[in-house]
């Protein structure tokens, strides 16, 4: 992108706020075969993550919980972009998460990554990390404890 960088973190901020205003996949899922509940207790960040897993996809996702912007925006993202993907693409893209959020080198190229990228400014902010990786490690928890794919 050729956006100045101030204006780079306007964009990301504006992407991250319209998640948590408007966000994606919030409520409760019938016939979800997962439910995990994660909690982030440095920042009182609340999640509660439901999904629906079959044939070893993902295929539907939803979520409850309460928390700050960047906790809830990061749900909203998650479970847009997991939602119909396979098990393995899923944790794939976790680990990708993770490495942007250690600031670290990702791999931008394989999966479609779109507003998940307007959470790599949270680098700056070692302390919101928790709360961005918060909804990641709880479908990595449910996918990961299931005995089902
Ligand atoms: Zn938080």
């Amino acid at each position: 992108m050729s956006l100045h960088s101030s204006n780079l973190d306007t964009l990301y901020r504006q992407v991250i706020m319209d998640h948590y205003k408007n966000p994606r996949n919030r409520g409760d899922l019938e016939g979800e075969t997962l439910h995990i509940n994660m909690n982030n207790p440095t920042c009182g960040d609340r999640i509660q993550l439901q999904l629906k897993v079959e044939d070893g996809k993902i295929s539907d996702a939803k979520f409850l919980g309460e928390g700050c912007s960047i906790s809830l925006s990061s749900a909203s993202m998650m479970t847009e972009v997991v939602k119909g993907r396979p098990v393995e693409e899923a944790l794939e893209m976790s680990n990708i998460f993770s490495q942007m959020m250690q600031g670290e080198d990702y791999d931008d190229e394989t999966y479609e990554l779109g507003d998940i990228e307007a959470l790599q400014g949270v680098t700056k902010f070692p302390a919101r990390i928790k709360c961005a990786t918060l909804a990641w490690k709880a479908m990595e928890k449910g996918l990961n404890e299931d005995d089902h794919n």
